[in-house]
């Protein structure tokens, strides 16, 4: 592994996430990992220097890179010409303030697009929220995480260590842990290891659902108290007595006793699908 000591360390923003990758191995890993079948085009969020950006470039038709830090631009634009890379588009701006629709429109026409990123911490959540959002055409996302929030990503909804955030990520996507990157990989040197997650984006939700509002309510209101049955923590929130949801779950085949990390997508579904065709519960009426 060829380590880049020489990074003006003393230069990372804690505020916008700053730590810098100083695996050249590590940064090649990534951007093969992020290809996917044909001509392929890639969104790399917060270049910083470029160390994943100049592993991208040969493997992409077209690189657009998205910094929000003009100090950062300047030298990523020195490094990428001292390297002969001639196909990266630098936009200055805040990733979560991107018109990505129009990006991909504009930028990319005719290349199946995926994003490739080490990500701020700070707002990765957000930030894969967004680029899951149907109808963006995103084919996948490879991106860097914190260990522990990547794990919680990739366990499958209905597994031991979901959680509410699992259950949309697996309803637009098939996210897979690929490999652990530890700590000292990064400069300045973060409390915590990483890893590297890919997301492969679906066609369309891993399930069927009537009214997504109310199914993602139904998973947010359940995990707001996670250790409680479903019975006691949703029935106060849909407006309906003990005995009316019992039979409800009783329908849908579901213990009483029954805590929210036991339910799996498909279980979330038949429970919202049901409480909209049998007693047209309206989302916009409970919330
Ligand atoms: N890609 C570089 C690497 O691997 O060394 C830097 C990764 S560093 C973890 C995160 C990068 O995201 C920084 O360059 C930071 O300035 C940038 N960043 C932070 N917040 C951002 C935002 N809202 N929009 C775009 N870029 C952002």
């Amino acid at each position: 592994m060829k380590v880049q000591e020489d990074l003006p360390v003393f230069y990372a923003k804690k505020s916008l996430g700053q730590n810098f990758l100083i695996s050249e191995a590590i940064a090649r890993k990534i951007a093969v990992a992020s290809l996917v079948e044909g001509d392929c085009g890639a969104i790399e969020i917060g270049p910083a220097y470029g160390a994943l950006t100049k592993e991208l470039a040969p493997l992409f038709k077209k690189v657009v890179a998205i910094e929000i830090d003009e100090q950062l631009i300047l030298q990523l634009e020195h490094n990428l010409l001292q390297n002969n890379i001639n196909n990266v588009k630098i936009i200055h701006g805040d990733i979560l303030k991107q018109d990505l629709c129009k990006i991909i429109k504009e930028e990319f026409a005719n290349l199946n697009v995926v994003v490739a990123a080490n990500l701020p911490y700070y707002i990765s959540t957000p930030i894969i929220m967004n680029l899951l959002k149907p109808g963006l055409g995103i084919r996948a996302a490879t991106v860097m995480l914190q260990k522990e929030l990547a794990e919680r990503f990739c366990a499958k909804p209905g597994t031991k260590n979901t959680g509410a955030i699992s259950y949309p990520l697996w309803y637009y996507s098939r996210p897979k842990k690929l490999f652990n990157v530890p700590k000292g990989n990064f400069r300045p040197i973060p409390k915590v290891d990483s890893a590297v997650v890919k997301f492969d984006i679906l066609n369309v939700p891993a399930v069927k659902v009537m009214d997504e509002n109310l199914f993602f309510a139904l998973i947010r209101e359940s995990f707001k108290k996670r250790r409680k049955t479903l019975l006691n923590s949703l029935c106060v929130y849909l407006g309906l007595n003990k005995n009316e949801f019992s039979s409800i779950l009783n329908i849908c085949g579901f213990d009483l006793q029954i805590r929210p990390e036991q339910l799996t997508l498909q279980n979330f579904a038949t429970l919202a699908n049901l409480l909209v065709e049998e007693l047209s519960i309206d989302f916009k009426k409970i919330s």
